[in-house]
């Protein structure tokens, strides 16, 4: 079984901002050519991920949700909230954003890969099940942790978030799931506000929710510790058949949208700490690129992510 699977297509690239947006094709260009630069793509398998079917959108997405964007993309509306873009191209991106998830699922469960990583935008994680938020439409993570529930009847599911914003969208999918244990750490406060430590689930999700709201300026191995302390021994009593990181780089210290003080190293650190759990019992990981927005703190930061996940 090989390694990792490198899941992207430039289809993503089409999805552009009519002005000026730090959500941007240029972000997946940079990581791109840092790849090429440094022979990484020879290592891995290259995949192009299919467009899910709407039928995969709505186990994460009402019909309104999907009706909405839909055509909101038609009509050219541009803005569905006050950042959040479309344009036509939009459509068969987002689509395909989501659809990488599900190859992912298909591709580790079939054991043709240990690991994916998905190169991708939009991001996912603000969606929510019955709106678009936050330069997200559809949210790719939930879109494959449903899949996996239906198709692979996994019930323990581990999503790690350490994109600097809290992941509404996959917090609101997952509250009363116990089949998806959903692990923020975020920049707190800061958009878009939620993820408290009192938000923790309902019902039987209750306690399968654990957001680590952090402060401003928050170093790296501050995360370690959380890692260390809080998250591993969730996991260990948790047993996770499947663990999927929303991998968004916008903690490193040079991101023009919030305040914390990663480096590179600090990704490779917590992709390590994970893949090590992993690694006694083979457990497969997806990973999905959310945000970033420094294009050279960005890509170096993927790199180093994906170096520890080929390891
Ligand atoms: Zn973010």
């Amino acid at each position: 079984m090989q390694k990792l699977a490198f899941l992207y297509d430039d289809i993503f690239l089409t999805h552009k901002p009519p002005f000026s947006h730090p959500e941007n094709p240029s972000r997946l260009e940079a990581i791109m050519n840092k790849l090429k630069q440094e022979s990484f793509l020879e290592k891995v398998e290259l995949i192009k991920p299919d467009p899910a079917s709407e039928e995969y959108i709505l186990l994460a997405h009402s019909k309104e949700h999907v009706n909405y964007v839909k055509t909101s993309v038609k009509q050219n509306r541009f803005m569905l909230d006050e950042d959040t873009y479309v344009i036509k191209e939009s459509w068969n991106a987002a689509l395909t954003a989501a659809g990488s998830l599900v190859n992912s699922v298909d591709l580790v469960m079939n054991k043709k890969f240990l690991h994916t990583f998905c190169l991708l935008r939009p991001p996912g994680h603000h969606a929510e099940s019955n709106r678009p938020m936050g330069f997200c439409l559809f949210n790719n993570v939930a879109i494959g942790a449903k899949y996996a529930i239906k198709k692979y009847h996994l019930d323990r599911i581990a999503i790690i978030d350490w994109d600097v914003h809290h992941g509404n969208g996959t917090q609101d999918i997952f509250y009363e799931s116990p089949e998806v244990y959903y692990f923020s750490l975020h920049q707190f406060p800061l958009y878009p506000g939620t993820g408290t430590e009192n938000e923790k689930g309902e019902g039987k999700g209750k306690n399968f929710t654990l957001n680590f709201p952090l402060p401003a300026y928050t170093k790296g191995e501050h995360y370690i510790k959380i890692f260390n302390e809080r998250i591993i021994p969730e996991l260990l009593s948790y047993k996770p058949q499947l663990i999927v990181l929303s991998a968004g780089f916008d903690a490193h210290k040079d991101d023009p949208l919030a305040n914390m003080l990663l480096v590179e190293n600090d990704f490779a650190e917590m992709t390590k700490m994970v893949k090590q759990f992993t690694s006694s019992e083979n457990i497969p990981i997806i990973s999905a690129l959310e945000g970033g927005y420094n294009l050279n703190a960005l890509a170096n930061s993927v790199y180093e992510h994906l170096k520890v996940l080929n390891s």
